[in-house]
């Protein structure tokens, strides 16, 4: 496989279009490494304005590493994968404290830090200091999977390697961040899942799938996942203007967000076992449920989560041990996104105070 042709051809046709993003044709590692974290599984048009958020939030890595735990949460609130926020305030204080705001400028160096992977450390030794290392994400498997008309199974491990040797093969030398962009433009503008523009693409001339009619069967990747579904009951106390959160602090998803007080089950409640476990729970108070929502699932990579949200009005809140928190003061908060799913259905005037 000429990899001279494959560049060039690529190259040319990447000089016929713009795709604008802000991070784009940005040479600070800081830069190109906040937006390889958030983009990490998420599609560019979602990343986008946490992106903005964040780099006018946090300009340097100093005012990230000197962030508040809590405000980094708040931003980064949707985005799910909640460990990669609390790595990114780690590694930005790392970089800040032990290496005097200044990124390692090469492969081995970026690796060593937390939360950079194989990927990630390409994407900025290729961006931001012009080495040649092959950035190899969903978009680069499926271009590469078609071009070369390969069935190894791109979310194997033997895959991945596979894929990632012919990238680094392939790889222009010379211009690897142009080539690592050009690659990655190529499979969200052309190579796209379904339908592909091959009528548009530069490498149709040489690409074994076109030419064997293997397209549609192409890239493989076998869906395995098993999601184990967890149902959460959430009570939503509530004293005239004020509701009663809590931080999540065990080894679990949604770590360091807040919540809802609640109960947990591996299977379905009726209504009368919540009702149950609610005064096994909280013996002196009354359950007087003024209002429900849901159920509302939220799909995470491993589990699936099946929330239901009443909400209770409360005479004296004394029994419950949790401080008050007015209602204007709940956007401070970071909180998963089943959470905010429930904000969405309050009504209107009380949505509003929380915006
Ligand atoms: Fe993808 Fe079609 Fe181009 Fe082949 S010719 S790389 S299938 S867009």
């Amino acid at each position: 496989m000429s990899n001279t042709s494959f560049s060039r051809n690529l190259l040319t046709w990447s000089q016929t279009f713009d795709r604008q993003m802000p991070w784009k044709d940005r040479t600070d590692a800081y830069a190109i490494w906040l937006s390889e974290i958030i983009l990490q599984q998420t599609r560019v048009a979602q990343g986008m304005p946490y992106y903005i958020r964040f780099i006018e939030a946090f300009p340097t890595v100093f005012d990230l590493a000197k962030a508040d735990e809590q405000e980094v949460m708040r931003l980064w609130q949707g985005l799910g994968y909640y460990s990669r926020a609390r790595n990114l305030h780690f590694t930005a204080q790392q970089v800040a404290d032990e290496f005097g705001g200044i990124f390692p400028d090469n492969y081995d160096g970026l690796l060593k830090l937390k939360g950079i992977g194989p990927y990630t450390a390409a994407a900025i030794a290729s961006f931001a200091f012009g080495l040649p290392h092959a950035v190899v994400d969903g978009n680069v498997f499926r271009v590469l999977a078609r071009y070369s008309a390969n069935f190894i199974d791109i979310g194997t491990p033997a895959g991945k390697k596979e894929f990632t040797q012919l990238a680094n093969q392939l790889l222009d030398k010379k211009q690897p961040g142009r080539f690592n962009q050009a690659i990655m433009d190529l499979g969200a503008l052309i190579c796209k899942p379904a339908n592909p523009s091959c009528k548009e693409c530069p490498l149709q001339k040489k690409c074994q799938a076109f030419s064997q009619d293997l397209i549609t069967q192409l890239p493989v990747k076998e869906k395995k996942i098993k999601r184990k579904t967890r149902y959460f009951y959430y009570f939503v106390f509530r004293k005239d203007g004020d509701y009663f959160i809590q931080k999540r602090t065990k080894k679990d998803i949604w770590h360091s967000l807040y919540e809802f007080p609640n109960i947990e089950s591996k299977t379905v409640l009726q209504e009368k076992a919540i009702k149950l476990a609610f005064q096994q729970k909280y013996p002196k108070i009354k359950l007087k449920i003024k209002n429900r929502v849901g159920p509302i699932t939220q799909l995470l990579t491993h589990q699936k989560i099946i929330g239901q949200f009443f909400e209770i009005p409360l005479v004296d809140s004394k029994n419950l041990n949790l401080p008050a928190t007015p209602i204007e003061k709940l956007k401070d908060f970071p909180f998963p996104k089943m959470v905010l799913s429930f904000f969405d259905h309050m009504p209107k005037k009380k949505k509003a105070s929380r915006q």
